[in-house]
């Protein structure tokens, strides 16, 4: 980065503007496997105008940029560029406007899940897209991410009606709107979610709401075997039970998380956890319908709540899954899969990953989002460990083929960043050249998050 560059990012931005090697660090990759790699620069801007005159410079001066929401993306999708700024957008944390009667809101990039259902919970509605982490809308946007609630209420592709989005050359532009529904002309509204930060940086994020339940009631139940869990999922969702979440644990996962919050009345057994949303009288039915299901496959010990704290003690093992796998090795790290695959071939696909794990002599707890045919072996990485990661990588490579094999896709919802970049090209070899000319439509200079999802040249 030349010093002309320099000065005029910190005339623009001021103390929001620094280099120093703390900061940089904490900005220097996601929650991932990857070491860190530090920008030249973080910067912190406020506004649309402010993302718009920072992109411009960069793109005259041919400056990488890496946007950042709250890094906790999966994939290495924000692993910082030495030549280049990383961009945060923790300063637009603002929800603009919330239209409760017509369910829609719009909000600044950087404003959490858990930020917009706090200040939505009054209104009787909130934003059902659940990963794991308090991840911000706009990283959430960008990895088209969804998680344990996407059975009933989709991913982010379906919620989001509309983006801002600052274009490298700076210019800003809004797709979509408030509406439902709209045929006017391309959908570049889905052409950014997903992108990963490749094409241009979202800045306000419109997304539709949901009504918050009048009841919900979660269960879990143990299984002699995985198959025997997996089975019971998959004919959930054949007969059309309607369910809001339906996640699986395995018998490796559910002992780490015991042992994680010294759980107690739940055993290290293959188990699902199931959630309903409804009328109290829909949801006893349905949880009756999921019992009788649960024991024709051998299910045992189903246990139901509708408290909260009740809920949360039965989901404890479900919610502690990335963390007590993180907490198996000092400084440890997580490589996580995430294969999708249609729903009937679910069982096929999780069987297989317990066969090669086995074969590759990796330790391979895992968790489901049952409902969507989406799961990831979480496996525990420890980086002082340099020759197992190959061997992680091989079980991953194996996995993502056979998720191919079964009309699948490389990954479900953690996006491709460096992680998959290799995968994706066997998945859509006649695609990729698509993408790469729309790339070079947008970003013909190839500064935005340059080197994630493809190479360019
Ligand atoms: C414990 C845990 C559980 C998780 N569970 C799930 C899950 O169930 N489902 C799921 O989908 N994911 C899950 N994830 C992954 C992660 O939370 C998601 O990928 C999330 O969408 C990332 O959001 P973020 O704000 O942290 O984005 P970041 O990690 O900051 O960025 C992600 C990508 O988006 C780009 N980006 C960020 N902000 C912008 C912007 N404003 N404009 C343009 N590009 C941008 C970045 O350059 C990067 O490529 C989990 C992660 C953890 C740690």
């Amino acid at each position: 980065m030349n010093e002309q560059v320099e000065i005029e990012l910190k005339n623009l931005l001021n103390s929001r503007y620094s280099t120093s090697e703390s900061t940089r660090g904490n900005y220097a990759r996601g929650e991932d496997t990857y070491d860190p790699i530090l920008s030249k620069a973080v910067v912190f801007p406020e506004s649309n105008e402010e993302v718009s005159k920072i992109l411009k410079l960069c793109n005259e001066n041919k400056i990488p940029v890496i946007p950042f929401g709250t890094g906790t993306s999966l994939e290495g999708n924000v692993v910082g560029n030495e030549k280049g700024i990383t961009i945060s957008l923790e300063k637009m944390n603002k929800i603009l406007s919330v239209n409760a009667e017509d369910f829609d809101c719009r909000v600044q990039a950087c404003v959490t899940k858990e930020q917009l259902n706090e200040y939505l919970r009054e209104d009787g509605i909130f934003f059902p897209i659940d990963p794991g982490a308090n991840a911000a809308l706009g990283g959430m946007a960008s990895t088209s991410a969804s998680g344990t609630m996407a059975v009933k209420y989709g991913t982010m592709k379906t919620v989001i009606s509309g983006l801002t989005v600052v274009l490298p050359n700076g210019d800003i532009i809004n797709t979509g709107g408030r509406t439902k529904k709209t045929s006017a002309g391309y959908n570049l509204t889905n052409l950014f979610v997903g992108s990963e930060g490749t094409l241009g940086i979202i800045t306000e994020v419109h997304l539709r709401l949901s009504p918050i339940p009048e009841s919900i009631m979660s269960a879990v139940c143990h299984f002699p075997s995985l198959e025997d869990a997996v089975m019971t999922a998959q004919q959930v969702i054949q007969y059309g039970v309607p369910i809001a979440r339906i996640e699986m644990l395995n018998a490796d996962q559910m002992g780490i998380s015991i042992n994680y919050s010294k759980l107690k009345d739940i055993e290290a057994v293959p188990t699902l956890f199931f959630e309903f949303h409804g009328s109290e009288s829909s949801n006893h039915e349905n949880i009756k319908i999921v019992e009788e299901l649960s024991k024709d496959n051998k299910g045992s010990s189903f246990k139901w709540a509708k408290d909260l704290e009740d809920r949360n003690k039965l989901w404890q093992a479900r919610w502690d899954v990335y963390y007590s796998v993180k907490a198996l090795n000092n400084n440890g790290r997580v490589y996580s899969t995430d294969v999708c695959v249609p729903i009937s071939k679910i069982t096929e696909c999780v069987k297989f990953a317990e066969e090669q794990a086995k074969k590759f002599g990796v330790r391979a707890p895992m968790v489901g989002h049952m409902g969507d045919g989406n799961f990831h072996v979480v496996l525990p990485y420890d980086p002082e460990q340099k020759d197992i990661y190959k061997k992680l990588r091989a079980f991953n490579g194996t996995l993502i083929r056979k998720a191919l094999e079964l009309e699948g896709t490389i990954t479900g919802e953690h996006g491709v960043g460096l992680h998959k970049k290799e995968y994706l090209l066997e998945q859509h070899p006649d695609s990729i050249p698509v993408m790469k000319s729309i790339k070079r439509t947008l970003d013909p200079n190839n500064i935005m998050n340059p080197g994630k999802i493809f190479d360019l040249n």
